[in-house]
């Protein structure tokens, strides 16, 4: 193994996109300084800002929490229990340490509290419950930033979603989605501001430094999903990336600096619905009552 490029010691790690060979400590600050500075060139949001991370407990949004607070960011979070059996169980109970740990607030949004049903229960009514789930996810992401009084939710979306997900829209051609594809979104019509700060770090790398910060996650995906779809656009942009090294970068980055202008310009014209506010929630939606409201009310007819 090479050198670090800082220390000259012996490197623990060689990260292909930056052509760079690193020993344990400055991997790490390598990380941190990486993040500070991809939060500055999106200007995804201020020092002082009051942040909320949504977390699920998996790798990448525990790392972007501690990195987050390790900078200096007031940077609190919020998980979602989607009441599936062990799967929730543990991943509350992880988050719930991981937060004691850091000493920043966490909040528990429990959808069997506010929806009256959890995931399962929809799993015996829908076949969409998959996507279904994802939306009341946001849903509630977007409910909990208002309602606990915070300025921008950030996820923690990494490269190789991005880039997967930008081709999956690329293949479909699925203009109004290209048009809003940016690591930070403002706050538009009820909606909060959104920021992705791991859009350009690598699974591999957030792994790496998961294991140098003996951070504790849950490695398993949820026992109901059935991503299939979104894993072949992974597979074939991990394939690309094999072939030719630096692609997953390159071509996600220059969409950003690019393509993204373009698709933004017109994606008022690719919107299948205008936006209204719920008469009885008060969020966002593309009708009212809202889909949240309606899920509610059969359940209760149920
Ligand atoms: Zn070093
Ligand atoms: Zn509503």
């Amino acid at each position: 193994m090479a050198r670090c490029r800082i220390c000259r010691q012996k490197a623990s790690i060689f990260i292909p996109h930056h052509r760079l060979p690193l020993c344990d400590e400055h991997f790490v600050s390598w990380f941190e300084n990486y993040l500070r500075r991809t939060i500055q060139k999106f200007r995804m949001f201020s020092r002082e800002a009051r942040i909320l991370v949504a977390v699920s407990g998996g790798k990448d949004s525990l790392v972007l929490w501690k990195a987050l607070v390790k900078l200096g960011y007031a940077a609190d979070g919020v998980f979602i229990d989607l009441g599936i059996e062990d799967f929730s169980f543990l991943s509350r109970r992880v988050v719930e340490d991981f937060a004691a740990t850091l000493g920043r607030k966490l909040y528990v949004v429990s959808l069997q509290k506010e929806l009256g049903f959890g995931i399962p229960a929809l799993k015996r009514r829908t076949k969409k419950y998959c996507s279904l789930c994802g939306s009341i996810k946001r849903y509630f992401l977007n409910w909990a930033t208002r309602k606990f009084h915070y300025e921008v939710l950030l996820t923690g979306h990494n490269l190789d979603d991005e880039a997967s997900a930008l081709l999956g829209n690329v293949i479909n051609w699925s203009i109004k989605y290209l048009g809003r594809k940016y690591p930070v979104l403002p706050a538009h019509s009820g909606f909060p501001q959104k920021a992705k700060p791991l859009c350009r770090f690598t699974s591999f790398e957030i792994q790496e430094y998961a294991k140098r910060q003996k951070i504790k996650y849950i490695k398993e995906s949820c026992p109901l999903s059935s991503e299939a779809k979104r894993l072949v656009f992974a597979e074939m942009m991990d394939q690309l990336e094999e072939q030719m090294p630096g692609t997953k970068l390159r071509f996600y980055l220059d969409y950003l600096r690019r393509a993204f202008p373009i698709f933004q310009e017109k994606v008022e014209d690719f919107l299948d619905h205008k936006l209204v506010t719920c008469a009885r929630c008060g969020e966002p939606a593309i009708s009212s009552p809202c889909f949240i409201c309606r899920l509610k009310e059969e359940y209760q007819g149920a």
